[in-house]
């Protein structure tokens, strides 16, 4: 075997030189419309569509709708669109629902084959019955029912005679099996609900593993790639296919993905927002596909996480900072540049002519020479970071403190005379001299200037609101809540923060979602919450470490 496969495309290979199938390969993603795509669903998204189109095949979507309580439209078109955004195209798309009449038809013939029999024990009365995996389960008194009778309930329960828990189909098959699964699992189950699909239609309800393996089955799913956790369900799975004779498809188990400083689960997502603690599902907090689009990632960012983390057979953490470097080596290539001061402090350049403007060429992408170069436009009041400026600053510090020179991004080498304050000490303004022969930042007579620092000037900085994001959670497992506690309590209390930013003009003309990189400070886009009033940006991510960045940047020049 070539030693650059991962195991499912090892076992896919084995399976086409067998000559297995044709040798096709069609895989599925099977979401249950309960709630917005997260970047775990992602992982399984590249994986399906990616092996389909490495082998030429095929990938449907299927809604996997079988749970009509939890379930509904809203969710079909958000996970439509987060596929497409992701960059993938389905075959076909499919509902578990349009197979409910072929699963019934099924599931009576397993009843007149003896498999499957009609249960009246409720729900309490068969988790007794259930005995544990050492201990076989206690058969139910209604086990061993003739088939008539069994063919003339389920019908019944089918025309909606009983209520809801009063009955359940059950498949009969292994009562001492130590695989709790095989224990007589439930078929289906009583629910008077009204369906996003087939509204009242039905009133009984398969279970997954009774639909699922089923619903792979009808779409000639080869490889029906699902979670670890799914381990244990196989030999349900295949019991199924085999009692009923039809095409086999096999069912392949890959660990999911765990990402620190996130949880993951749909149940908690949804509470996140039902309880409001986030905006939304797309909150750009979220670990969902909307809530990291609104954010500013990339669908290629993405797909180069879900390709660097790779498939794994064990269950493993991965650290949130892979993914946010996936963002960075993405953008880094593609985001337009452009100057903003989130934590602004007025500069006067006091040799410097009043009423003067300079035109200044400022580069759109250092990685991407056809992106071209824009003009930027200096005078004699402009804006710098205030953590740019340091009344003690210790040795290494190359940026600006009293006596000190530094370079201000494609204009002028500046020297830093005095600061003026308010009465709490605060500083409001800084006091420079520049010097003429510098233009372009250009150091005139080879003297070294270590630092550059970005600038806005005051004559035209346009002011846009930016929101900065930290990590939605403190703790980098809010699954393992201590005793008492849930992950709720770990919620990080700063995980947003708005500032009024001055930036340069060329943002005003920024469209929604648009990305840039605000020179030294991050990559950013443009919020859909914003109008022509109010500029919004969200810091899609910071870049890599700011005294790195530094350093970097002085050896630019
Ligand atoms: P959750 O537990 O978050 O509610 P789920 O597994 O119930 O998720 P589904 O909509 O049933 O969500 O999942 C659709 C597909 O996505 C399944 O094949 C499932 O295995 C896969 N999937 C879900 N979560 C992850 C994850 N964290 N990593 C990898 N694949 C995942
Ligand atoms: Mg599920």
């Amino acid at each position: 075997m070539s030693g650059n496969l991962n195991f499912i495309e090892e076992i896919i290979e084995k399976d086409r030189a067998e000559g297995k199938n044709g040798g096709e390969v069609y895989t599925r993603f099977p979401p249950e419309p309960n709630g917005y795509l997260h970047i775990g669903h992602a992982k399984s998204i590249c994986l399906n569509f990616g092996l389909a189109k490495k082998y030429n095949g095929k990938t449907n979507l299927r809604f996997d709708d079988t749970n009509p309580t939890k379930e509904d439209v809203e969710y079909v078109d958000s996970i439509k669109e987060d596929i497409k955004w992701l960059g993938f195209n389905w075959d076909r798309e499919l509902y578990a629902s349009d197979y409910f009449e072929q699963l019934y038809d099924w599931a009576v013939q397993l009843i007149k084959e003896g498999k499957a029999y009609v249960d009246e024990l409720s729900q309490e009365e068969a988790s007794k019955y259930r005995g544990t995996p050492t201990e076989p389960a206690t058969p139910s008194p209604y086990r061993n029912r003739p088939v008539q009778e069994n063919l003339d309930l389920f019908a019944r329960m089918r025309n909606g005679e009983f209520p809801n828990g009063s009955m359940t189909l059950r498949a009969k098959i292994d009562l001492a099996s130590p695989n709790m699964h095989l224990r007589d699992p439930i078929m289906y189950r009583i629910l008077h609900e009204n369906h996003h699909r087939t509204g009242d239609k039905w009133c009984i309800y398969p279970m997954y593993d009774y639909a699922h393996g089923q619903s792979d089955s009808i779409e000639n799913i080869t490889h029906s790639i699902c979670t670890l956790e799914f381990e244990v369900h196989r030999p349900l799975y295949n019991w199924f296919i085999e009692a009923l004779k039809i095409f086999a498809p096999q069912q392949i188990e890959f660990a999911r993905l765990n990402l620190s400083y996130t949880v993951m689960s749909k149940r908690k997502l949804l509470q996140l927002v039902q309880e409001k603690y986030v905006t939304g599902w797309d909150d750009p907090r979220m670990p969902t596909i909307s809530g990291y689009r609104r954010r500013g990632y990339t669908p290629e960012a993405i797909r180069l996480f879900a390709e660097k983390i790779g498939v794994a057979k064990r269950d493993n953490m991965i650290d949130v900072s892979l993914l946010e470097w996936c963002v960075r080596e993405d953008l880094n290539k593609s985001a337009q540049r452009v100057m903003a001061v989130l934590n602004p402090v007025k500069v006067i350049i006091d040799n410097y002519p009043d009423g003067q403007i300079d035109e200044l060429d400022a580069v759109n992408n250092p990685e991407d020479e056809a992106m071209g170069t824009r003009k930027v436009y200096f005078s004699k009041e402009i804006y710098i970071e205030r953590d740019d400026f340091m009344e003690n600053p210790p040795k290494k510090y190359f940026r600006l403190s009293v006596g000190a020179e530094v370079r201000l991004r494609y204009a002028y080498l500046v020297t830093c005379t005095s600061v003026i304050k308010d009465d709490n000490g605060h500083i409001t303004e800084i006091h420079c001299t520049y010097d003429p022969a510098s233009k372009g930042g250009n150091s005139p007579d080879g003297r070294k200037v270590k630092g550059t620092i970005h600038w806005v000037s005051a004559h035209d900085a346009i002011d846009v609101q930016v929101r900065l994001f930290d990590r939605l959670f403190t703790v980098p497992n809010p699954d393992e809540a201590e005793e008492g506690k849930t992950f709720l309590d770990y919620l990080n209390p700063s995980s947003l923060k708005t500032v009024t930013a001055k930036a340069e003009p060329f943002l005003a003309n920024a469209k929604q979602l648009e990305h840039f990189q605000f020179e030294r400070m991050g990559y950013f886009n443009l919020d859909p919450d914003s109008d022509r009033e109010q500029l919004i940006f969200n810091r899609t991510v910071t870049l890599k470490d700011t005294w790195a960045k530094q350093v970097a940047m002085s050896e630019n020049n």
